[in-house]
């Protein structure tokens, strides 16, 4: 700690989040988040850099049994979990759709959030901006308890006002106007990072979120490691996410670029035309465009957040019949099943509910996952969506019929030839 670093608050927050539906190609507003907040000194540890923290709880759940999870059409036996654990062929360090894990990112208990405020020569980053960007701060973190079951943190802190960066060129010539989804804006992340004060203790955290002001004709979100590869106090490679002009009004962008920074998750949208590989399924597609952002089953597995005890995984041929609960909701009961069609690929199955965040339907949601299509050229890749008993869906050798439906999960049979 550094004598001069600014006194301790710590913002208990509330909020209410509603996922957005925004149209395709316009930046139609329809989010709407609430935040009450209030602000307490604390007087125990007054030289800590942290100005705002938003944590998250779980609750303790106890589960009714539904009646079609002991239904004597379940398969009792699959296999071990590991069998489903595809690897990725395509070997990516920062992001992955498969196993094992990029080995340099925080865990899935917590992240920590270092947000600097960045202003431009003809952009300055007011009290408006700073409100847009921790409401998206509140509602990612929210988002995150909700698809973690509450076994992931997102915890945040502003820089203070007086070490805001100021950079001296005008937003067109830093490259921050126009340009296409794919423009690459890591020379920004490099300067402003460059410029946090020490007295910051910018290695007590993972991620540095770089905020632009909330000028209409800026539009970008990205991620990626830093430039100069630093490390944190705990060893994490640091990474950024940087947030730009209208998007600072839509949490859900935030949200996608943590799925990068934090959990190593891949683009589910494609880099050539934009169109949605998983359908509405997913925060990782274009998040303003994912009507049911919540995460899928497969990358909460990947996560952490959904546990080996949920997946049933089915590595042999034959007929076999699986009970599904619901993804969003946190069950120690099956919520996926996943059929390994190769070393590197496998077909999923998961059931899916309208939800705050969810709002594309009532469906058993089928894809396949092949890691042999890199980030943003659909390494998951949507099948089907079946809404009633007797729908079937195939992909491959792996055939896919819904048996029975009921509100606390829904029976499916599987066919592998
Ligand atoms: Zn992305």
């Amino acid at each position: 700690m550094k004598p001069s670093s600014p006194l301790t608050f710590v913002l208990v927050v509330t909020v209410i989040a509603t996922a957005s539906l925004v149209s395709c190609g316009t930046s139609d507003e329809s989010s709407e988040t609430s935040a009450n907040s209030e602000s307490v000194a604390d007087p125990t540890t007054p030289e800590t850099q942290v100005t705002t923290t938003s944590s998250v709880s779980s609750s303790t759940v106890t589960e009714p049994v539904p009646k079609l999870a002991s239904d004597p059409r379940v398969t009792a036996e699959v296999s071990p979990s590991a069998d489903c654990r595809i690897s990725d062929v395509t070997e990516s360090e920062q992001a992955s759709s498969a196993f094992p894990r990029p080995s340099d990112l925080a865990g899935p208990e917590l992240v920590r959030i270092l947000a600097v405020p960045v202003s431009t020569a003809n952009h300055v980053f007011g009290e408006a901006d700073r409100k847009l960007m921790e409401e998206s701060l509140v509602a990612t973190a929210e988002y995150f308890s909700a698809v973690s079951y509450g076994r992931g943190e997102v915890s945040w802190s502003v820089l203070e006002p007086e070490d805001w960066v100021t950079l001296e060129q005008t937003s067109e010539e830093l490259g921050l106007v126009g340009g296409g989804p794919m423009t690459d804006r890591e020379a920004i992340v490099a300067q402003a990072h460059g410029r946090i004060p020490t007295t910051a203790n910018v290695g007590s955290f993972d991620v540095i979120g770089v905020y632009l002001p909330a000028v209409d004709e800026m539009l970008f979100g990205q991620s990626g490691v830093i430039p100069s590869a630093p490390k944190s106090d705990a060893g994490v490679t640091q990474r950024f996410i940087l947030l730009g002009g209208g998007y600072l009004r839509f949490w859900q962008v935030t949200a996608h670029e943590l799925g990068h920074a934090w959990i190593g998750l891949e683009d589910l949208y494609s880099f050539e035309t934009q169109s949605l590989y998983v359908g509405p399924w997913d925060i990782m597609q274009l998040a303003l465009l994912a009507t049911s952002p919540e995460l899928t089953a497969w990358n909460r597995w990947l996560a952490g957040w959904l546990g080996d005890s949920q997946v049933r995984c089915v590595a042999r041929t034959g007929e076999t019949v699986h009970f599904l609960a619901p993804v969003e909701g946190r069950s120690s009961l099956p919520q996926m099943v996943v059929v390994p069609v190769s070393e590197s690929a496998a077909v999923v199955v998961e059931t899916r509910r309208i939800t705050e965040f969810d709002k594309a339907g009532d469906k058993v949601v089928v894809y396949s996952v092949d890691t042999s299509f890199r980030s943003g050229f659909g390494p998951i890749r949507l099948v089907a969506e079946l809404d009633v008993a007797g729908a079937t869906a195939e992909s491959g050798n792996v055939r896919v019929e819904v048996l029975e439906r009921s509100v606390e999960g829904d029976l499916v049979g599987i066919v592998v030839s």
